[in-house]
């Protein structure tokens, strides 16, 4: 069953058909009209009440379809999830860098959504996966700390903003404390008066420009100008200096896991997460930031930004699958040759959605172009024609990791 899905036109996302987003819609639907002025962020395949995914021939809703047709989720979804779509889908398309946030885990999303329910929508924790299609940039997880030191060392205006005492603690922590220290450096640093960390980030801006090419290169001056200039005066700008800046191929992908800190600064992906849409923000936004939920829910675990690249397992010549260690999700790439001419999905134990990206192909009588979103039942085989000619194919299918 082919979906009609949400976009969402988040200020942060590529404009018009420099947008993937708006690339794959209009590919799979050519009547639709594309703004060239504005921003298509994301697309959301999925059940979530904020951009729900409805049956193309049909208009149903796709909460209903599965409301009235439970089957189709798997047995073991229905035992695990209830008899609803634990996932969410999405392709992303960014030009200017989200917020830094990290997601609650399960119990901390209850508690939030129960204090502040207009703030943390939902009770449901948020693990998530970033798959790139395009260059990626990101920042992911704390530094190691002799990495965050060292900056600490080489930028007095940020040990000013932190704190001086606060950051020469850091600076001489052991094994031991270190943890401990780190957590009052980021509160002492999200805490700082706004006016006055603009002015330090004007400083450190004017002493970056007077230093040497290698110099930058070290401070990775042209990262913290771009966002500087994205947003001016945000304390989210030093983010740089704490949290490893990662860059992925396409088809390299990091894994966030509750309460690990991140953002994602450019680029086009694939994301899939659990059904929930609860943020928690630090920095690089001018939306709420919960600076003390923040504190208080990082895990503070610290380690060399190769560490966050999320590794695939090849289950045969054109499919690999990305399985986090949660049950909400997993995602499949599967990446056909221009010379096949027919492959068979391997069936799961849930229900599963699948986009295609490059490529066009047939399943029965239907044909599928570029951005049409299939939804498959749990179980069912679907046997493709491949009619991606001197082209290869390329497709992602998201389902319950059960
Ligand atoms: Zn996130």
């Amino acid at each position: 069953m082919e979906l009609q899905c949400a976009i969402q036109n988040y200020h942060w996302g590529k404009k018009g058909l420099l947008s993937s987003v708006a690339r794959l819609i209009k590919a799979s639907n050519p009547n639709i009209a594309i703004d060239d002025n504005k921003p298509y962020a994301e697309l959301w395949m999925g059940t979530h009440p904020s951009g729900p995914s409805s049956i193309r021939k049909t208009n149903e809703s796709l909460v209903e379809f599965i409301n009235n047709n439970n089957d189709v989720l798997g047995d073991e979804v229905k035992k695990t999830f209830g008899d609803s779509l634990p996932f969410l889908f999405k392709i992303l398309s960014i030009a200017t860098s989200l917020s830094i946030q990290a997601h609650p885990d399960k119990k901390r999303a209850e508690i939030l959504n129960k204090l502040q329910p207009n703030v943390y929508k939902d009770p449901n924790h948020k693990p998530e996966i970033a798959i790139a299609l395009t260059k990626f940039e990101a920042l992911c997880g704390f530094r190691p700390v002799s990495e965050i030191q060292y900056f600490l060392k080489s930028v007095p205006e940020l040990c000013m903003v932190i704190g001086d005492d606060i950051a020469n603690e850091f600076i001489g922590s052991d094994e031991a404390n270190c943890r401990i220290n780190l957590r009052k450096c980021l509160e002492g640093l999200l805490t700082h008066h706004a006016d006055s960390t603009a002015d330090r980030l004007k400083n450190y801006l004017e002493r970056l420009r007077q230093m040497d090419e290698c110099s930058r290169e070290e401070m990775n001056a042209h990262l913290f100008e771009r966002l500087h200039a994205d947003f001016p005066g945000d304390v989210g700008c030093f983010g740089i200096y704490f949290f490893n800046y990662v860059t992925l191929k396409p088809g390299e992908a990091i894994y966030l896991s509750p309460d690990e800190p991140h953002a994602y600064l450019s680029g086009d992906c694939v994301e899939c997460m659990a059904c929930s849409d609860n943020v928690v923000r630090a920095g690089l936004t001018p939306k709420l930031k919960d600076v003390p939920t923040l504190v208080e829910m990082l895990t503070y675990k610290c380690e060399p930004g190769f560490e966050k690249y999320f590794k695939s397992t090849k289950i045969d010549e054109f499919t690999e699958i990305f399985r986090p260690p949660i049950k909400d999700f997993a995602v499949a790439k599967i990446e056909i040759l221009s010379s096949t001419t027919t492959y068979t999905l391997s069936p799961q134990n849930s229900a599963g959605i699948l986009i295609i990206i490059e490529g066009k192909i047939q399943v029965n009588s239907n044909i599928y172009n570029e951005g049409s979103v299939l939804f498959i039942k749990s179980k069912e085989q679907l046997n493709l024609k491949i009619l991606s000619e001197n082209k290869r194919t390329l497709m992602f299918e998201a389902f319950a990791n059960v």
